[in-house]
C-alpha cells in the first residue's frame, strides 16, 4: 500500500488562517494520529486529505496519485480510495447492518455474490458477524461504533481516516474501542490517519503522533519522543494538561 504525503497545506475559512504549513507522511501501515485541543485544524486537515474541502495551497497525494497539485483538485472524493469513520457514525436506520455495509460496495459497482463475503470478512474482523442482520438500533453504541469501522475498511481502502470514532463512547466502552482498534489496524495493516483531541488515545493506539496548535504542527514523534522531549512548552503544556 501507497504513503499519503501532505506538504504545505494552507487553509483559511473566511480570511482565518485555520491550517499553516501543515506537512506530514504517512508511511504504508502505518498509524498516524493528528492531536490537539479543539478547533486546532485537525478535522479540516481530514476533510482535505479525503476532498471534502479543498486547502487554499499545498500538495496531497497517496503514493503517485496527486490529489491535489497545489492548485486544484485533481481527484475527487469519490475516487479517492479513502476508508471514512467520524464521530457521528450515522448507519442508515432503515438497514440492516449487512445492507449497511453493502451500500459502498454498490457504489463501487462489486457484484453481489462477491459483497456478502466482503461483507461477512469486514464484520468478522470486528467481532460483528452474528449480528449482520439486526438493525441498528437494535445494537448499542459501542457496537454500531465497530459497524461504522467495518463499513470503512469494507472495499479495502488505501488510506483509513478516523476522525474522533469513540468520542460518542462512555469511558468503560471506549477503553475497549482502543483496544480492539489497535488489533484490527494491525491485523488489517492500513494505513491510518486517526484524529483525536484526547492524548490517552493518541498515545497508546499510535505508531506516531503530530501534535497540533491553532492551525500548525508543533511535534511529530513517536509518543515516547513527545513525552520525553516536548519540542515547546505549549506542547508540553498539553500533553501535561491531559494527564
Ligand atoms: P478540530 O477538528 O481540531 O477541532 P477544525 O478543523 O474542525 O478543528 O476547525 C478548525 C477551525 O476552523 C475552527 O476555528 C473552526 O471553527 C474553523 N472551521 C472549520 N470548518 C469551518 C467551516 N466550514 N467554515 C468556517 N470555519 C470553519
Ligand atoms: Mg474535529
Amino acid at each position: 500500500m501507497p504513503e499519503l504525503v501532505v506538504e504545505n497545506l494552507v487553509k483559511s475559512f473566511g480570511g482565518n488562517a485555520v491550517l499553516e504549513d501543515i506537512t506530514f507522511t504517512v508511511a504504508d501501515g502505518e498509524f498516524f494520529t493528528l492531536l490537539g485541543p479543539s478547533g486546532c485544524g485537525k478535522s479540516t486537515t481530514l476533510s482535505c486529505v479525503a476532498g471534502l474541502e479543498n486547502p487554499d495551497a499545498g500538495t496531497i497525494r497517496v503514493g503517485d496519485r496527486v490529489f491535489f497539485d497545489g492548485r486544484s483538485r485533481t481527484v475527487p472524493p469519490e475516487e479517492r480510495n479513502l476508508g471514512l469513520v467520524f464521530q457521528s457514525y450515522a448507519l442508515w436506520p432503515h438497514m440492516t447492518i449487512a445492507d449497511n455495509l453493502a451500500l459502498p460496495l454498490k457504489l463501487r459497482k462489486v457484484p453481489k455474490d462477491r459483497r456478502r463475503e466482503l461483507i461477512d470478512d469486514a464484520l468478522a474482523k470486528v467481532d460483528m458477524l452474528p449480528l449482520r442482520d439486526r438493525y441498528p438500533h437494535q445494537l448499542s453504541g459501542g457496537q454500531q461504533q465497530r459497524v461504522a469501522l467495518a463499513r470503512g475498511i469494507v472495499y479495502s481502502p488505501g488510506v483509513l481516516l478516523l476522525d474522533e470514532p469513540l468520542s460518542n463512547l462512555d469511558a468503560k466502552l471506549r477503553d475497549q474501542a482502543r483496544s480492539w482498534l489497535k488489533t484490527l489496524q494491525r491485523e488489517v495493516g492500513i494505513t491510518t490517519v486517526y484524529v483525536t483531541h484526547d492524548q490517552v488515545e493518541a498515545m497508546s493506539l499510535s505508531d506516531r503522533v503530530a501534535v497540533f496548535m491553532d492551525g500548525r504542527m508543533r511535534q511529530v514523534g513517536t509518543p515516547a519522543e513527545i513525552y520525553e522531549s516536548p519540542a515547546t512548552p505549549e506542547v508540553a503544556g498539553f500533553i501535561g494538561r491531559c494527564n
